[in-house]
């Protein structure tokens, strides 16, 4: 029994870092979603104006009754009832303008994971409904929702493999120089042409280790080969006080720029970016605006700000404002 649990999580994070949607079925009729259908020639960001909008209409979610199983064994929680799951969002209503940066905050288990889940139809609503340019997720085609959407969690997921092979999977096609263009905007091509094998060096547990800061720049690089016009993305906690952290900075800046972004953001400088921030808590939207007025507001972004991000605005001058090229 547990061992079909295990396998059965496994399997769930192999689809999540594929970024294929597990939870859910393509309907007979779907179609792909309304984005453009050629990449651009090079990676980066895609050609002005068409990225598309991200909507959230008055949605509605309770986990599936499996994925709360899930989360219960992989945390060693006992549950012997079947009773069905908690609502974790309540009338989640916003947009996201083509190209525009979101930033979602709030404190933990708010549900700003869980948003970020139904962007790429992880799941489906139980409420509501969530679109992509203009289009109900549900009726668009798996392939073009994995197409679209470019997803880079906090543990970004190496493959037992060359550097070569983790970047290609993103983009089977790609050559030498389009990978190490990719590198060079992801602030991590310095550190490969160092190592002994370059792109062919075999990186991942068994392979050359590289740090949580490092993985996340990998993950951005293959981020800007899959040059995907919507990206969600989860800023890493842990290499926020690290040397590498203008590195990444840059990198999401490259990241970001031209798409239409949806960030659980931890850093002052992302937020005071955002177009939007929108504060999560308890399943709701409760505040959103830019970082001024909500700071003046005095609400629960003030709160969070003294708590979470006041000492940062110590040392984000030092951080260069502009990608180097
Ligand atoms: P954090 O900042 O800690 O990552 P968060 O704001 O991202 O938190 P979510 O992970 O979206 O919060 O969680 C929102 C709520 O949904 C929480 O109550 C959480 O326990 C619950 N939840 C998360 N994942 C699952 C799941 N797979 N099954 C059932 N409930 C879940």
């Amino acid at each position: 029994h547990v061992d079909v649990m295990t396998a059965l999580v496994s399997f769930d994070r192999v689809f999540e870092v594929l970024d294929l949607p597990p939870m859910v079925a393509e309907k007979p009729d779907a179609t792909p979603l309304p984005t453009p259908s050629s990449r651009p020639a090079h990676p980066g960001p895609p050609p002005g104006g068409d990225a598309p909008a991200v909507e959230f209409d008055n949605v509605t979610f309770r986990y599936p009754a499996a994925a709360e199983v899930s989360l219960a064994s992989l945390e060693s929680i006992a549950r012997t009832d079947t009773a069905p799951s908690r609502e974790v969002l309540h009338g989640v209503d916003f947009r996201v303008e083509p190209g525009s940066l979101t930033a979602l905050v709030g404190p933990s288990g708010a549900g700003k994971t869980t948003i970020t889940q139904l962007v790429s139809r992880l799941y489906d609503v139980s409420d509501g409904v969530v679109r992509i340019g203009g289009q109900d997720v549900r009726d668009a085609t798996l392939e073009s929702l994995r197409g679209a959407i470019g997803v880079v969690t906090q543990d970004a997921h190496l493959f037992h493999d060359s550097i070569r092979a983790n970047l290609e999977y993103a983009r089977p096609d790609a050559t030498d120089e389009e990978l190490v263009e990719a590198l060079r905007a992801a602030q991590i091509w310095g550190l490969v042409a160092e190592m002994p094998d370059g792109l062919d060096t075999v990186v991942g547990d068994r392979g050359y280790r590289l740090s949580g800061g490092e993985k996340q720049r990998l993950a951005i690089a293959r981020l800007l080969l899959k040059a995907p016009s919507v990206v969600v993305l989860d800023e890493a906690t842990a290499h926020l006080d690290s040397e590498s952290e203008a590195a990444v900075q840059r990198a999401l800046r490259s990241a970001l720029a031209g798409r239409t972004s949806i960030v659980i953001a931890h850093r002052l400088s992302t937020i005071r970016e955002a177009d939007q921030i929108l504060v999560i808590d308890g399943g709701r939207v409760v505040e959103r605006g830019h970082h001024d007025e909500l700071l003046d507001r005095g609400g629960l972004y003030a709160e969070l700000y003294q708590t979470q991000f006041a000492r940062q605005a110590l040392t984000d001058d030092v951080v260069p404002a502009a990608a180097p090229q």
